[in-house]
């Protein structure tokens, strides 16, 4: 009975996101599921900025979703846990942390530009995590919006196999219902009252008919069960058709298509339903795997409450009456109330406060988070985003979401009376924010903020000034160079001094070699018969770990090299941590002088949309920001796509030059690619003395 329970509960869950590039209708959607599911009683409009999920002042004002919160609602018996994912790609950690803790995903294409260049990249992030998808046409009221086209996009665009489960009745302004095909019943959309059940108009039937033979077909394609009825002639009624597309969404071998207008309250029970039927429930995920440090080994995390606590933080926010709030996935046994939790990373432990659960209007206190499920825990100091929490007796370490580094500086300073305020404030944003790095330099008394993009950096800023009251002032953004090396050296590092008394000695004598590029660094002990104690070793490492803060061109930090300790001498006295920590260190400066040390830039990767005529113009723009464009692409709504490969150094402020070169109508997503060498020209100028 007990297993009966627990496996009904996890059978009735859903943690879902909706995956969307920006302007597609994920507000709209989103705030038309919490109306429907009965968590709001008014309808929120993103054109008013009154919706629920966008909190951040800024988030309205630039009508995008930055924050990634868990609103949780009910449907058909089922409790859905709706996590918000940002559509905007400078916030790419935000998409993967959000992709990284859902089981399932809603796709949202616009029904008029069908499958855009960012609806490729968000998909392409989903693909990534193997998210199990369906999709919603959504603008089916808008004019030249078509389900079909946006099908076959999603089949030649996205290599995936679409299968439509509905025939829109109607076009455009006149769109008002949809046929399910799987049912084979007319559904007509009532405003805000639940839809009209009615039979298959008799005109639309041959036609009908033929689409939903098609659907079986698709379906047919990867299911055995149904290839074999299809083939024996056997008449398929809905709960095989249900169970069978559940079946391929859950193994992203299909992509079940659905359609409506979200602006109007079209098509959103059916896509509740939907949700409910072809999305995976915890149980029909593979568990993920955690590390258990003391006992070195590998465990699964099975979404049971009877094992050990096993927790990941996915966000933090703060909140004005609450404080701070950390957004939790459970993925094995329970937090509760009131235990001791600890996060295996640092040894720190703590008792947990608070719990809730976040509703569209309300915050509802539980006294538990159960496994599979999701929640906040309130007040929590012992882990930043990303991090795992554990219990004393079993602690588990799950693998870090990785994060791309930062590709951009920018220096901020305050005034002198509000310094506290403002690392208060930075302690807080970097806490919240994996992919933002603060450091501060001691010999300019600078703070180093570093990000993703300029759009990143600007929010931080923004939200610096606005949320946190604190008077700031920023320089203009600074490319973050990197440094590595072009070839093999051999290098010895000496830290010799014996006069008199507790000298120091060490002698160590390294390999340096060039690694592939986003390898970072990797360390080996070759040393044979203890020509360098054990105990020394680790100090070599961190000495050469230490050195590779700055390289000798621009001060960058150094990467993709690996260092092997070959040989080394040692004096039964002298020798000490300290001195193979500077021999090791001096050994990596040297050794890099030798090696043909090259300064490395980011490459960023650049989607440009615009109108036909203004190609010629925008592709002149992105030479002249020695812009490699890769592939130039006119789509069936006579837009052109235009990729390239770009400096990062070269597209500061490329936002207001696209506007001015478009007439304000070309839109672009940039996003980091690779480090690559910085070419001569440009080096000469990136080593002015004036760089610091
Ligand atoms: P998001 O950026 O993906 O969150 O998209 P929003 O929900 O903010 O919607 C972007 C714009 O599209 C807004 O002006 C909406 O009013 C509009 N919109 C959303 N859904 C529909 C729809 O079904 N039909 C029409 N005509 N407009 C829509």
């Amino acid at each position: 009975m007990q297993t009966y329970m627990k496996n009904d509960r996890l059978r009735k869950l859903r943690n879902i996101g909706i995956i969307a590039h920006i302007d597609a209708g994920k507000t709209t959607t989103t705030e038309q599921i919490l109306f429907h599911t009965g968590e709001t009683h008014r309808l929120g409009s993103v054109d008013d900025g009154t919706t629920v999920t966008d909190f951040l002042p800024q988030e309205r004002e630039r009508g995008i979703t930055i924050q990634s919160a868990v609103i949780t609602c009910e449907w058909a018996d089922h409790q859905i846990n709706l996590i918000d994912t940002p559509g905007h790609i400078d916030f790419t950690a935000e998409v993967q942390r959000s992709l990284r803790v859902l089981d399932g995903g809603v796709v949202l294409f616009d029904g008029v530009a069908g499958v855009e260049p960012q609806s490729e990249t968000v998909w392409r992030q989903a693909d990534r995590y193997g998210v199990p998808r369906i999709a919603f046409v959504n603008k089916m009221d808008r004019v030249g919006a078509s389900l079909e086209r946006t099908v076959s996009m999603i089949r030649d665009r996205l290599s995936a196999h679409p299968i439509s489960v509905q025939v829109p009745i109607g076009r455009e302004a006149s769109f008002q219902g949809v046929i399910d095909l799987i049912e084979m019943k007319a559904i007509f959309f009532k405003d805000h009252g639940s839809p009209e059940i009615k039979e298959i108009p008799s005109d639309l039937l041959p036609a009908v008919r033929r689409r939903r033979e098609q659907m079986i077909e698709a379906l047919a394609d990867v299911d055995d069960d149904i290839a074999l009825a299809y083939v024996e002639g056997e008449e398929l009624d809905s709960d095989a058709l249900v169970e069978a597309l559940r079946r391929a969404t859950i193994a992203s071998e299909a992509v079940p298509v659905l359609c409506g207008s979200a602006l109007h309250n079209q098509g959103i029970y059916l896509l509740l339903d939907a949700i409910v039927r072809f999305l995976p429930s915890p149980l029909n995920i593979d568990p993920i795997t955690a590390y258990a440090p003391k006992q070195d080994e590998h465990v699964l995390c099975v979404p049971r409450d009877d094992a050990p606590l096993v927790a990941q933080v996915f966000k933090i926010s703060r909140d004005r009456y609450m404080g701070k709030l950390s957004f939790v996935r459970v993925y094995s046994g329970v937090m509760r109330r009131g235990m001791t939790i600890l996060n295996a990373a640092t040894g720190q432990s703590e008792r947990v406060g608070r719990l809730v659960r976040m509703h569209a209007d309300r915050r509802e206190q539980v006294e538990e988070i159960r496994a599979g499920d999701l929640g906040g825990l309130l007040g929590c100091k012992l882990a930043t985003t990303g991090q795992t929490i554990s219990t004393p007796e079993r602690p588990l370490v799950l693998e870090r979401i990785s994060f791309p580094d930062p590709v951009l500086n920018i220096s901020v300073a305050t005034n002198g009376s509000g310094r506290d305020k403002f690392e208060a404030a930075l302690r807080q944003l970097s806490e919240e924010d994996p992919t933002l790095s603060v450091r501060h330099n001691e010999e300019t008394g600078e703070t180093v903020l570093s990000g993703m993009g300029e759009l990143h950096l600007e929010v931080v800023i923004d939200r610096l000034l606005r949320e946190f009251g604190v008077d700031v002032s920023a320089r203009a953004p600074r490319v973050a160079y990197r440094e590595t090396i072009s070839r093999k050296v051999c290098v010895e590092g000496r830290q010799v001094k014996q006069t008199g008394g507790h000298g120091q000695y060490a002698v160590v004598e390294l390999e340096l070699e060039p690694l592939a590029p986003g390898t970072g660094f990797v360390f080996e002990d070759a040393i044979r018969r203890g020509v360098v104690p054990k105990e020394f070793i680790r100090a070599v490492e961190s000495g050469i770990v230490e050195a590779m803060k700055e390289g000798p061109l621009a001060k960058a930090p150094l990467v993709d090299i690996k260092a092997t300790l070959v040989d080394g001498k040692y004096h039964e006295t002298d020798s000490s941590d300290m001195a193979f920590r500077l021999a090791g260190a001096s050994a990596l400066r040297e050794g890099v002088r030798r090696a043909g040390p090259l300064l490395l830039e980011p490459i960023m990767k650049l989607e440009v949309v615009a109108p036909l005529d203004y190609t010629g113009d925008v592709i002149r723009d992105l030479s002249s920001r020695a812009a490699k464009v890769t592939r130039i692409e006119l789509t069936e709504t006579g837009v052109q796509v235009i990729t390239a490969q770009a400096p990062l150094a070269r597209m500061f402020a490329y936002a207001t030059s696209l506007r001015s070169v478009t007439h304000g109508r070309g839109t672009f997503m940039m996003e980091f690619s690779e480090y690559a060498p910085v070419s001569e020209e440009a080096l000469q100028e990136v080593l002015q003395p004036s760089y610091p």
